[in-house]
């Protein structure tokens, strides 16, 4: 991409400098000498909390994946504090977010590849008029038909100048502090934010595990997850990108998952989506034995393992056929049957067995690379 660069995008590249100056550089040196006010810090976290979480739910989980459904005050709350967050309108984020997950690192094709270098996945792509940076709003004729989704879209650049600059100079100026509240709450809270979310499509590409596909750059980092309200589990994200969750652990820090089960509770959303857990639990065994494949291919490794790993691998794909198997029954029982209790009993602990097949095998292998880890340095 280096050899012939395409012109910049100058309100872009201008926008970028004069936010990350006035955010990195002029709000520590008047924090510094000046100060803020505690109404300026409280603002800044309000605002960072609310525009933070309405792109991880609203404009990811909700509108880029349909992982859930919302009720209009909640799709109403997430547009307006996802506006704040200067990341674009609802409808040109989902296109571009759609194509990224289709033809991820596709450099001719994915908008922010990271086979492109580190820079240009996390800003370079914005900065000059790359093809792949195009939107094509046939990615979304679902969004289309949303009246919020295309009202943000309408009026997203006034809207972005009056949450941005005017409601923190107007709270500023109740609280006393409109140059503190604009560069804490506005300058130096965009800036931040902003590069967080880059994160995402720079370092979660990068830095990480790749426990559920190995198929694509992804990778699960809960370091990034800690700032960008749990997206940086990347690698479950891009292998399951219907799920509502991206941290399927419930250690895992992952406070969009905690938000949308939250609303379903009182009734502001519903129909989430939650993969299988035998589907989750083949593709980390999938990722098992390709590792073990990999290790095993050193000539050092004995025989006998291959024996193992020969053995492990019909196991696994005599589960994954019964697994098949049952779900084709299930198909042809048609909803009817599944009302009746015991059919409905029997199917969920044939599942159940599967599932716990799966789970023991799980510890073999990963007992089984211990055992040849030695082999193997
Ligand atoms: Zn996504
Ligand atoms: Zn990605």
């Amino acid at each position: 991409m280096s050899a012939s660069k395409p012109p910049l995008v100058v309100s872009n590249v201008i926008f970028f400098v004069t936010i990350n100056l006035l955010g990195f550089v002029a709000a520590p040196i008047y924090g510094l000498t000046v100060g803020f006010s505690g109404w300026a810090w409280l603002v800044a976290a309000v605002i960072w909390i609310a525009s933070g979480l309405s792109i991880t739910v609203g404009y990811h989980r909700l509108w880029s994946h349909r992982t859930f459904r919302a009720a209009w005050p909640l799709r109403l709350a997430l547009a307006f504090f996802g506006t704040f967050s200067l990341q674009n309108s609802i409808l040109v984020w989902a296109a571009r977010h759609r194509v990224h997950h289709r033809h991820v690192d596709d450099v001719e094709r994915d908008p922010h590849s990271i086979k492109s270098g580190f820079w240009h996945a996390h800003i370079g792509w914005m900065t000059r008029h790359w093809k792949t940076s195009e939107i094509n709003f046939d990615e979304v004729p679902d969004l289309k038909k949303d009246p919020i989704v295309m009202w943000q879209h309408r009026l997203y650049w006034p809207a972005v100048w009056v949450l941005n600059l005017g409601v923190p100079a107007a709270l500023g100026w109740l609280a006393g502090d409109v140059l503190g509240m604009i560069l804490l709450a506005s300058a130096f809270r965009l800036a931040f934010s902003q590069h967080c979310t880059f994160f995402i499509n720079s370092l979660a590409h990068t830095w990480g595990k790749r426990g559920y596909s190995q198929d694509n750059t992804a990778r699960d980092n809960g370091v990034i997850a800690l700032l960008t309200w749990g997206e940086g589990y990347h690698n479950f994200h891009h292998a399951f990108q219907a799920d509502y969750r991206n941290g399927l652990r419930w250690w895992q820090f992952d406070p969009g998952k905690w938000v949308i089960a939250a609303c379903s509770w009182v009734g502001l959303a519903r129909d989430l989506k939650r993969t299988a857990r035998f589907k989750i639990q083949r593709a980390r065994l999938q990722v098992y034995f390709q590792e073990l494949e990999a290790r095993l291919a050193c000539p050092s490794a004995a025989p006998t393992w291959r024996e193992v790993f020969e053995r492990e691998m019909q196991q696994f794909r005599e589960t994954v056929n019964q697994w098949q198997a049952i779900q084709a029954e299930r198909m042809q029982a048609g909803a009817d049957a599944l009302r009746d209790r015991w059919r409905r009993t029997d199917f969920r602990t044939r599942y159940k067995e599967l599932e716990f097949r799966l789970k023991m095998q799980s510890r073999r292998l990963a007992a089984l690379q211990r055992s040849l880890q030695p082999q193997a340095a």
